[in-house]
């Protein structure tokens, strides 16, 4: 029985092994999820620690959740983003609905706003260029229509911060626009605080929807708070918002679809209406949400040691990410003497690095070093570690001269 057990594990894990290239060295930049120094996936110890607490818990049971979710849960969720001292929250302005982690949250928000929202002309969605690739996808599916507005500026391998700024104010009033909360995917740049500032300004005065996306809290900066430092801003100063939560990441809960949609209200009574209307669309989609990952991201939002711990995790995720960008721009500046400017590659943040290289260099890579990646040059800076870093590094350069 055991060993028919082992064969079905192994069965199972091993259809999701990926690439079949045989090469030694090669490297896979393209993974949008953590792996540790050793490229291999990272269970948080945090997150065994609460699994064990659940398997203890012989009273926890298989029934259904309710429609919006677990309520302790999404009432930590919340405080979680938008900070425990949101007067948002206190004063019951703020309805939470737990969701198929952040993909299911942007569906839902946009279908959200595609039944309700006082649309003035067509309907429209403002989308960075570029962004997740998803974001397109999921706009289309509910019938709202994507426009891309300036993000990235090739020839900085920055923020084109007056093109954003110039699209918030010549879009009509009332405009909604998609905005990652922090890490940008897939560019890895993101507004300062000043910029933040004066693209709030913009959003006020025109009246603008900020739809929130934000799936790496905590991965950015390796600190919860400062990753939800625009969001909690943005609710402070009265944007008219939503923000879609996920755990995939800062928790490593990818496969187990954790998340929350937090949509703002201008008054307790008019959050009471959205959670009737999000209880709706919630019912006629999934029914209600699953249990076992909202159980878990529940017990460290809610136990203050494990909640302690989970911080170090992150910090533990993070640190390693950054650790790998300071020691990428070292070799390359510092020891291969790399033609062109690579401080983008410490300034940018999160998972991911635009590195700005060509399609042609990109696809170089892949074929010549086996080094996959995307076509536009975004590496996951988590598929770099101490042992390959040094091949990649070497082989960039030469990629580029
Ligand atoms: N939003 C952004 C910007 C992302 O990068 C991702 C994942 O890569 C998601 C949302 C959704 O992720 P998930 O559905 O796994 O929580």
């Amino acid at each position: 029985m055991a060993d028919r057990l082992k064969q079905v594990v192994n069965h199972i894990f091993s259809s999701n092994m990926s690439s079949a290239d045989p090469f030694e060295k090669k490297v896979n930049l393209g993974v949008g999820a953590y792996r540790d120094d050793n490229d291999k996936p990272w269970v948080l110890p945090v997150v065994r620690k609460a699994e064990q607490i659940l398997l203890n818990t012989p009273s926890l049971d298989h029934e259904y959740l309710p429609i919006t979710g677990l309520p302790e849960f999404t009432t930590a969720a919340a405080k979680l983003i938008l900070g425990s001292d949101s007067n948002a929250i206190m004063e019951g302005r703020v309805t939470t609905v737990q969701t198929i982690s952040g993909t299911g949250a942007n569906h839902l928000g946009a279908l959200f706003l595609e039944r309700f929202y006082p649309w003035v002309g067509k309907k429209e969605i403002y989308l960075s260029d570029p962004t997740w690739a998803n974001h397109q996808a999921i706009f289309k599916n509910v019938g709202i229509t994507p426009i891309n507005y300036p993000y990235y500026d090739p020839k900085t391998i920055g923020l084109d911060f007056n093109g954003f700024l110039n699209a918030l104010k010549n879009a009509p009033n009332k405009s909604i626009f998609l905005i990652h909360a922090c890490a940008h995917n897939p560019t890895g740049v993101d507004p300062s605080k000043e910029q933040w500032n004066a693209i709030a300004d913009m959003m006020l005065e025109k009246g603008h929807y900020g739809f929130f996306d934000c799936a790496y809290q905590g991965f950015a900066s390796g600190n919860l708070d400062n990753d939800a430092w625009a969001v909690r801003e943005f609710v402070k100063r009265g944007v008219n918002m939503l923000v879609c939560q996920s755990f995939a990441k800062n928790a490593g809960l990818y496969g187990e679809r954790v998340g929350a949609l937090h949509v703002l209200s201008s008054s307790k009574e008019a959050a009471d209406r959205v959670k009737s209307q999000l209880s709706v669309l919630q019912r006629s989609e999934i029914s209600n949400p699953p249990t076992y990952g909202a159980r878990i991201v529940n017990l460290i939002l809610n136990d203050a040691e494990l909640f302690e711990e989970w911080k170090r995790d992150i910090a533990t995720m993070a640190g390693r990410i950054i650790d790998m960008r300071q020691q990428l721009y070292k070799v390359l500046t510092d020891e291969l003497k790399t033609p062109g400017n690579w401080d983008h590659i410490v300034n940018q943040i999160g998972m991911f690095s635009f590195t700005g290289i060509t399609p042609q260099q990109s696809q170089a890579l892949v074929e010549k070093a086996h080094i996959y990646m995307t076509a536009n040059g975004r590496i996951s800076m988590t598929g770099l570690n101490g042992k390959n870093l040094r091949y990649f590094a070497g082989c960039l350069d030469k990629a580029v001269r």
